[in-house]
């Protein structure tokens, strides 16, 4: 059992009993109707646990403050984990780049869960390539002006704040991308298409449509040029995030594939007393117990900000994300036919892992990242 400062044990004790006794019996019924779980929102929201990623959450070590409240959640329901998830995401390019005016504008109502966040970087040409972004912003007067469509944007039909990244000047490449705080009432901003989608159902991911919308010169993140250091520094702090959901789901998978082997009898006997199984089981909790391993050290470095945090937070989200859809694969074949219906919860666990392999960068973009730091 891993040791934590009692501030991050008494964090993580709360969240796990919210998690057992009021998120976990709701799990179901939101990825079945798909629809965001504002019951679990406000849950998260009264009990303070959408400040835990902003300085008015008071924690030292929040980026594992983090982590392990959404490994708890996301070990019940990842779409509900992606409720505090993506309000530390979209929230952390105005931690890393906001003025003060910014950051007291926008970060109390984020903190007391008033208002949520979302972070808009993708677009239908620009996804491992975010680079290739078309999206545009053109400073009129004291406005800028931005017109694009991004998508796959998690919670964007729940957010009032977006951090968005617009090209400014395309002759400079990456330097040419700058990123603005976009209020969902400005003029021009609308929600598109709305995904349907395998897993993380209740987590609302959409198009949105930046139709000449007007946004402030003071909202400039940062400075012209600086978006995408910026959107990429945030993915450095995220992935350690996205493992810890990956680890979530991954035990969710090895409890359940556990209680089911000691309950179903076939041949006379528990099908946990055959060998076989056994096995299984024991792979399934060794990779578990590595990826939390991994997850853990990757959020203390984002918590010391060392220059490591890259290379290892990648390397946690390839990792934990590889062995959550393992370990639920494997959850469902230790139940056999049962595991492939929907009265169980293992086939959720499953579709849920897959995404964790996609965001935030595809594991083979984490490739990418740690292959570049390997030769360097
Ligand atoms: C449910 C969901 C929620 C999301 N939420 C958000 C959000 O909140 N905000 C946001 O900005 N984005 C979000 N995304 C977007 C997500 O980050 C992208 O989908 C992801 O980065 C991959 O981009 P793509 O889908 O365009 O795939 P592509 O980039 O088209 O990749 C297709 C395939 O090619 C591979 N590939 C691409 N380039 C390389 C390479 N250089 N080397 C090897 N293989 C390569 C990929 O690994 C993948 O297997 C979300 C996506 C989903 C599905």
């Amino acid at each position: 059992m891993w040791k934590f400062t009692p501030e991050l044990e008494m964090l993580r004790d709360t969240v796990r009993k919210m998690a057992n006794e009021v998120i976990a019996p709701r799990a179901a019924e939101i990825d079945l109707t798909g629809e965001f779980p504002w019951d679990i929102k406000e849950l998260l929201q009264r009990h303070g646990i959408l400040s835990v990623p902003f300085p008015e959450g008071g924690c030292e070590q929040k980026h594992t403050a983090v982590c392990l409240a959404v490994e708890e959640i996301a070990r019940v329901c990842v779409s509900s984990s992606l409720i505090l998830q993506v309000q530390a995401l979209g929230a952390t390019p105005i931690l890393l780049a906001g003025t003060e005016a910014q950051k007291t504008k926008y970060c109390p109502p984020l903190a007391s869960g008033e208002k949520l966040c979302a972070f808009g970087l993708t677009e239908p040409d620009a996804g491992s390539d975010a680079a290739a972004m078309a999206t545009t912003a053109e400073l009129r007067g004291d406005t800028y002006i931005l017109n694009g469509l991004k998508h796959f944007i998690s919670n964007a039909t729940v957010a009032d704040v977006f951090c968005i990244f617009a090209m400014t000047d395309r002759s400079k490449g990456t330097r040419g991308i700058t990123a603005f705080i976009v209020e969902k009432d400005y003029p021009g901003f609308h929600i598109g298409r709305v995904e349907k989608k395998m897993g993380i159902r209740g987590s609302p991911t959409a198009e949105i449509v930046l139709n000449d919308c007007r946004v402030p010169r003071e909202n400039l993140l940062g400075r012209e040029g600086e978006g995408f250091k910026i959107a990429m520094k945030a993915l450095d702090y995220s992935r350690p995030v996205i493992a810890s959901q990956a680890v979530g789901v991954a035990q969710a998978g090895l409890d359940f594939a556990v209680k089911y082997s000691k309950e179903r009898v076939q041949f006379g006997a528990p099908i946990a007393q055959l060998q076989g199984i056994q096995f299984m089981l024991a792979d399934m909790a060794a990779q578990t117990e590595a990826a939390r391993a991994l997850t853990y050290h990757a959020a203390a470095l984002a918590d010391e900000d060392s220059s490591q945090l890259s290379y290892i937070a990648a390397a946690a989200k390839l990792m934990a994300s590889d062995v959550a859809m393992r370990v639920t694969t494997d959850a469902i074949q230790v139940a056999g036919g049962y595991g492939y219906m929907v009265d169980f919860p293992a086939e959720r666990y499953m579709r849920d892992a897959k995404i964790t392999q996609i965001y935030e960068g595809t594991n083979q973009i984490q490739r990418l990242v740690i292959a570049r730091q390997l030769l360097r």
